[in-house]
């Protein structure tokens, strides 16, 4: 059965890289009928922070991407968190200093390029293996003199080579890596030991990451042949390196700093967890020719990771909203006006817990912005002017407006006014402006409605006109109206 893990070391805001390798992994997992594993590889202490930890969590969440086993929901291979992992860590090296895989290392950085330089070896070679074969005396002098040793895994000499499932056969040539340290002096196991480690111990079949960390498979591949032969574990995972993410700009990957980058960020510019799932799944994958959208419920249908693209891909903001508001579209009319609450309460224009007046405003003019938005973020400007009787002129709308403005919005008054109040529909007051302001002044329509519309919404892109009033109201309606015409 395929166990996939998700094992991100906890630092900074969450970004859409992170959340990208998350998503390959769930929709591999639930498309064969696996397992994801969330484990926390938070040994740095220096840099990982619970706080981050948290954030993640809170993403995830948000997205709808869920795990079978990890901090919270358990599992048989807890506990999740490397930095409660230290004793597994201990026991593991044991078994392979027993096994004569990893030795005793007592040379300091100094000692090594001093014997580099004596044998005229370059420097960036590092390490010469040279503590392999200390005797019990010289590593009894090495302690007496208070040294502690670190613990290095012997590597075959060698080429490692694997099978990789984005970019098939990958070989590491022999001597491209010298003993490396798996366990510092002090104890402290370093990634490179810990990852693969816990991977063999939780059975994980299929490793699926970012392609910046196909160097250290050669070392995992190392390390995984001392694990076999000491018994950690019967096999060696599949890997596959998922291709690069790059900024907007040039060939740089796409940097934690860019704002594109932050998934917080992102939400709050009002990106809804299928559209955002989609675009991301658009970034190294592809569901069919000519084909962008799609659900999640499509996405784990035919997701396979043996056709993620090994090629860079890049991230298109323009084209991450598009594809939002594709599934804004596809959203029900209910379900948009409740995701839309929480982006009118940020934005001021109404309380966290709207009114049951306000909740009957929202859905009612939900239909009208729902075909026009690309984000929930749009949804605060376009209806605000029906939640409140301040308005704010935007500049450019009251610039835009046309020499004859006063004469249209005093026609407009007085054509609303005579409708019956019960009779305020949009449908009554389309026909009233048309009368008023097309066969009577002789405006075309585009004309005609800008001054209107700039009265009852403050700018020059709103809503649908006469839906509008009709939400606003007879009497707020002709205030508005009038309003400007003064
Ligand atoms: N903790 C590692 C990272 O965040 C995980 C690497 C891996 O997926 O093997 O880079």
């Amino acid at each position: 059965d395929v166990r996939v893990r998700f094992c991100p070391s906890p630092t900074g805001l969450p970004h859409v890289g992170m959340v990208r390798t998350a998503l390959y992994n769930w929709a591999y997992a639930r498309h064969t009928g696996g397992k994801l594993i969330f484990r926390v590889e938070d040994t740095d202490a220096q840099r990982d922070s619970e706080e981050s930890y948290r954030q993640l969590v809170d993403a995830l969440t948000w997205l709808k991407i869920d795990w079978d086993e990890g901090v919270e929901v358990g599992g048989p291979h807890a506990p999740y968190r490397q930095s409660q992992r230290a004793d597994i860590y201990a026991g593991v090296l044991e078994k392979l200093i027993a096994s004569g895989a990893v030795y005793e290392s007592y040379s300091t950085a100094e000692e090594i390029d001093a014997r580099n330089e004596a044998a005229g070896r370059a420097k960036q070679l590092g390490y010469d293996n040279y503590d392999r074969n200390l005797t019990d005396e010289q590593k009894a002098a090495f302690r007496a003199e208070g040294r502690e040793p670190a613990y290095r895994l012997r590597v075959p000499d060698q080429d490692f080579t694997y099978v990789d499932l984005i970019r098939g056969e990958v070989t590491f040539p022999a001597g491209s890596f010298p003993d490396f340290v798996i366990v510092r002096a002090g104890g402290h196991a370093l990634y490179t030991f810990t990852n693969p480690v816990d991977d063999a111990l939780m059975g994980i079949t299929h490793v699926i990451r970012g392609e910046d960390l196909m160097p250290s498979t050669a070392r995992q591949l190392a390390l995984y042949g001392a694990l076999i032969d000491a018994g950690v574990t019967p096999f060696v995972p599949r890997f596959g390196h998922m291709p690069l993410v790059l900024g907007e700009t040039g060939n740089k990957k796409l940097s934690k700093r860019d704002p594109q980058a932050d998934l917080f960020l992102q939400r709050d510019k009002g990106f809804i967890h299928e559209g955002l799932l989609n675009y991301l799944s658009l970034l190294g994958w592809s569901i069919g020719p000519d084909r962008d959208i799609f659900t999640l419920d499509e996405l784990v249908a035919a997701f396979d990771i043996a056709d993620v693209n090994p090629n860079p891909a890049r991230f298109d903001q323009k084209k991450a909203e598009s594809i939002n508001g594709d599934h804004i579209r596809m959203l029900t009319v209910e379900d948009f006006a409740e995701r839309t609450i929480s982006y009118l309460a940020a934005a001021g224009v109404i309380d966290a817990e709207p009114t049951e007046a306000e909740r009957e405003l929202i859905f009612a003019v939900a239909p009208l912005v729902q075909e026009r938005v690309q984000l929930l973020g749009e949804v605060p400007g376009m209806v605000a002017f029906l939640f409140t009787d301040e308005i704010d002129y935007a500049e450019d709308a009251l610039k835009g407006l046309p020499a004859n403005h006063v004469e249209v919005l005093e026609a407009s008054a007085t054509a609303l006014a005579g409708i019956d109040e019960a009779d305020f529909t949009a449908a009554t007051i389309q026909a009233a402006l048309a009368g008023a302001l097309i066969d009577g002044l002789e405006l075309k329509p585009r004309v005609a409605y800008g001054p209107p519309r700039v009265a009852i919404s403050g700018r020059r892109i709103s809503p649908p006109l006469f839906e509008s009033m009709e939400l606003l109201g007879k009497e707020r309606t002709i205030e508005r109206l009038k309003g400007l015409a003064t």
